[in-house]
């Protein structure tokens, strides 16, 4: 089914927040509408909907993949292609992978080095809300980072994080996350003076930490580490906003929510499907084919090998614009 791009300019609604939401009036930069809706302005792009990847089947030497299976609105079909990409995300694509086992490959496709969904990182994050003396009439509050703390520091050997600003918080936020309950008047005050942060800490690749596909659930195995780091950061973010003598009034004395973002937050997942040079550790090559297959390209947040201590999206937006590159270049012109 095609999907025509729409032009909601005249949307019946503002939002009054981006995070984590679209945006019919296509005022928001994203996957929508700066690549989706361009590419399906050419004809031979077909974008087809509730369809879900099962999994990749080869020929019988097991060096190409012939055939997508997929499920479109319940029902199994069989696509062909000569060259398959596949970027279903850090999770999916090692799920589709793991799944596509076969006699010739019983640990899953792309998978001689036994990489594939390990190596699992989504950053150690988490969100702080900080109650300023004065109102904060912020909306669109995500247009603020700091890296003074990035590297080691403060006696401390290793580096600590990125801190940036968050989508502004409501009074339902704060409400879920306050330690105790309150009348809603309350929260709805503090909402309405909360300034928000995010901070980033990075997260080390461990082979332990990992994807797994078990009677078709996809199961996540993850320890945290690098907690230490982290907990460093929030403390020179909160030393810093004390010394700032605007995040303690008589009325909001140190108020400092911070909700750390556990396994069921994998909104930065990457490391599932490794980038490297040696076809025995890694699962891609440095411009993201799979070692073991011959037109097999895996690009999105799986090929990181470490996971750095910012926001992923522009990485992963760098790497499928210089593979897209290689690609157009270099294999579809032999
Ligand atoms: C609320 C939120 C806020 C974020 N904010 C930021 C930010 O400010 N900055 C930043 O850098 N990053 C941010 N991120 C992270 C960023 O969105 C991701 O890092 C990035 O989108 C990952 O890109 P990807 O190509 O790896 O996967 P995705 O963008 O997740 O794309 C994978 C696609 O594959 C589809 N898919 C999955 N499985 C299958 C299947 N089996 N068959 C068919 N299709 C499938 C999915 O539906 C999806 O469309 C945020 C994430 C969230 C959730």
């Amino acid at each position: 089914m095609n999907l025509k791009p729409h032009k909601t300019a005249n949307a019946p609604y503002t939002l009054d927040r981006f995070d984590g939401f679209p945006d019919a009036a296509e005022r928001k930069g994203d996957a929508h509408l700066c690549s989706l809706s361009k590419a399906l302005e050419h004809p031979n792009v077909q974008l087809m909907t509730n369809t879900k990847v099962l999994r990749l089947n080869t020929n019988e030497a097991g060096d190409t993949v012939t055939e997508v299976v997929i499920e479109q609105n319940g029902e199994t079909k069989t696509l062909t292609a000569e060259l398959v990409v596949l970027s279903a995300g850090a999770i999916n694509s090692a799920a589709v992978l793991l799944e596509s086992k076969s006699e010739k490959f019983p640990n899953g496709l792309a998978n001689s080095s036994d990489q594939v969904g390990r190596n699992y990182m989504f950053h150690q994050n988490s969100a702080l809300v900080a109650i300023y003396t004065e109102p904060n009439p912020t909306k669109f509050g995500k247009t603020f980072g700091v890296n003074d703390f990035y590297h080691a520091n403060k006696g401390y050997e290793y580096p600590l994080g990125h801190i940036q600003m968050l989508g502004k918080s409501d009074e339902h936020q704060i409400k879920a996350d306050s330690p105790v309950p309150a009348p809603g008047f309350t929260f709805e005050l503090m909402a309405k003076h909360a300034v928000d942060f995010w901070l980033t800490s990075e997260d080390l690749p461990d082979p332990e930490n990992r994807v797994t596909v078990e009677n078709g659930q996809i199961k996540i195995s993850y320890t945290p580490n690098n907690q230490e780091g982290h907990g460093y950061l929030k403390e020179e973010l909160i030393k810093a906003l004390k010394a700032s003598g605007k995040f303690d009034s008589f009325l909001f004395k140190g108020i400092y929510f911070s909700k750390g973002m556990d396994i069921a937050s994998p909104a930065h997942q990457n490391g599932t499907t490794k980038m490297g040079t040696d076809p025995a550790t890694s699962v891609v090559d440095t411009y993201c084919k799979a070692h073991d297959l011959n037109n097999l390209y895996i690009v999105d947040g799986g090929f990181f090998v470490s996971s750095g201590a910012v926001n992923p999206a522009l990485t992963i937006i760098a790497m499928a614009l210089r593979v897209g590159e290689y690609i157009k270049n270099n294999v579809l012109k032999s």
